[in-house]
């Protein structure tokens, strides 16, 4: 799937990220859809997911496409910023309610997400 291994520049801070995510603020770049093709867009931390093994996921969103994907959280994130999208009440959800079961789907319908219930 993702391949970012060469080091890139966070669009969102400016620092050079190693992994697939930047740790400060959780962004990411959409280098490839499911079919291959780059976007480029900025892929912005929406939520966070907890997997029934107690695994944390970061849920990203691209911001160009609006596709979604998730990214394994590592040691090096900034636990601040993790907390403020877990605990973030979502005034007005990122994505249509309906994408929760999408989502769900892609993530193997094991777990639970961390953002506001809103029914
Ligand atoms: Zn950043
Ligand atoms: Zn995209």
């Amino acid at each position: 799937m993702k391949e970012k291994c060469n080091g890139w520049v966070c669009p969102n801070c400016g620092r050079t990220v190693w992994t697939d995510h930047c740790p400060d603020c959780l962004s990411g770049i959409h280098m490839e859809d499911e079919e291959g093709i780059e976007c480029g867009g900025v892929m912005e931390p929406v939520g966070v997911w907890v997997k029934t093994d107690g695994k944390w996921e970061i849920i990203q969103r691209c911001q160009l496409c609006g596709e979604m994907s998730t990214t394994k959280m590592s040691s090096d994130d900034n636990y601040m910023k993790i907390w403020s999208i877990a605990s973030k009440p979502l005034a007005s959800p990122p994505f249509p309610i309906e994408k929760t079961e999408e989502l769900t789907r892609i993530m193997g319908g094991s777990g639970s997400i961390k953002w506001r219930k809103t029914e």
